[in-house]
């Protein structure tokens, strides 16, 4: 089970970009996720020291990685079976535990802003689809077209998997100069995945690279977003975990939690409320608890999940190849990394 330094310090910021990474993901991809992620951090780092929000810090580090195609949340999601973009988000506020989120929106930029206008203009906690179009209208938040967060590589990827009739697949597997059937046959004995099922149905390979961040503010504030596309060729109308509060999402007094990888297992498990529960119910510290729900609560999944303390711990934990993920403490502690 992985580990991060535990940082006693007043704020403390955790981001990750997706669990489940392909083992042999090139080197130079794997530097430009490092990249992306050092960035992005550095803004929640920035704000932070700034003497910045919890909530508004959470809000700021995922629009940036939303608006950056590396990842698959905004610019650069995964694609429905249609070839459509249907992006879900969700915020929440450790303080007072308000939430919001957002499923099945196509034209919201930055859909984890939409989900932050749902908990604190909406009398609801969770909109979808057409509603949450008007509603981000209605906000006046910035809508583009669907064909915006649509990119060359995700139609490649859909292809691959439309031809190899698999719901779900890794868009990040190279396309350059590849024969597609054996690309994908290469892929599925890379992951060893042809044994994998999901909901009981076979799949191969799941998408990855979901994208949220946990905060504790210097008020021992905490908060917790993510944002994603879902999966590669997932149906339309599928919706996953990272919209749900308590499944990809939780904050509270104890913790933050952002959980990413197969929705389903996430859901199954109710996994970031239940890192909370741990420590609320058995005392656990924040690492522990982490590496408890992963171990006796994530069933048959491949997922993973970062989290920050209410008094400044970072942690993280995963139960697949790997997790794009970054962190930072106020007493500078910093780390990025994708492996164990
Ligand atoms: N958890 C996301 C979903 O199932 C996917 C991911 O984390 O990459 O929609």
């Amino acid at each position: 089970m992985a580990r991060w330094a535990i940082a006693m310090a007043r704020w403390a910021i955790a981001i990750h970009g997706g669990a489940g990474v392909d083992p042999n993901l090139p080197e130079h991809r794997q530097e430009e996720a490092k990249r992306v992620l050092a960035r992005c951090l550095q803004v929640g780092v920035d704000l932070l020291r700034a003497g910045a929000a919890a909530l508004d810090v959470v809000e700021a580090v995922v629009r940036e990685l939303e608006t950056d195609p590396c990842f698959n949340s905004g610019r650069g999601s995964a694609l429905t079976r249609a070839g459509t973009v249907e992006m879900e988000a969700s915020i929440m506020d450790g303080r007072g535990r308000r939430c919001g989120a957002v499923s099945g929106v196509s034209t919201v930029k930055n859909p984890v802003s939409l989900a932050r206008r749902v908990m604190d203009k909406s009398p609801h906690s969770y909109l979808a689809f057409g509603g949450a179009e008007d509603f981000a209208r209605e906000q006046g938040l910035e809508v583009v077209d669907n064909n915006y967060f649509i990119t060359e590589e995700n139609v490649g990827m859909l292809k691959l998997a439309k031809e190899a009739n698999t719901i779900l697949f890794d868009y990040r597997i190279p396309l350059a100069g590849a024969d597609t059937c054996s690309a994908l046959a290469a892929a599925v004995e890379s992951h060893g995945s042809n044994k994998m099922v999901m909901n009981g149905l076979p799949i191969s390979i799941y998408a990855p690279e979901t994208v949220g961040c946990a905060v504790v503010d210097s008020n021992g504030f905490t908060a917790a977003a993510t944002s994603t596309g879902g999966l590669m060729n997932k149906m339309t109308g599928r919706i996953g975990d990272s919209p749900l509060i308590g499944a990809g999402t939780y904050a509270c007094g104890h913790c933050a939690v952002s959980c990413t990888g197969e929705g389903e297992a996430i859901i199954r498990s109710t996994l970031a409320r239940d890192v909370a529960a741990v420590m609320e119910y058995k005392g656990l510290p924040l690492q522990e608890a982490v590496d408890f729900c992963v171990k006796e609560r994530l069933d048959e999944g491949f997922a993973g999940l970062i989290a920050v303390s209410g008094t400044g711990e970072v942690a993280y934990g995963f139960n697949c190849t790997g997790m794009f993920r970054a962190c930072a403490t106020e007493d500078g502690f910093m780390e990025v990394g994708i492996w164990e």
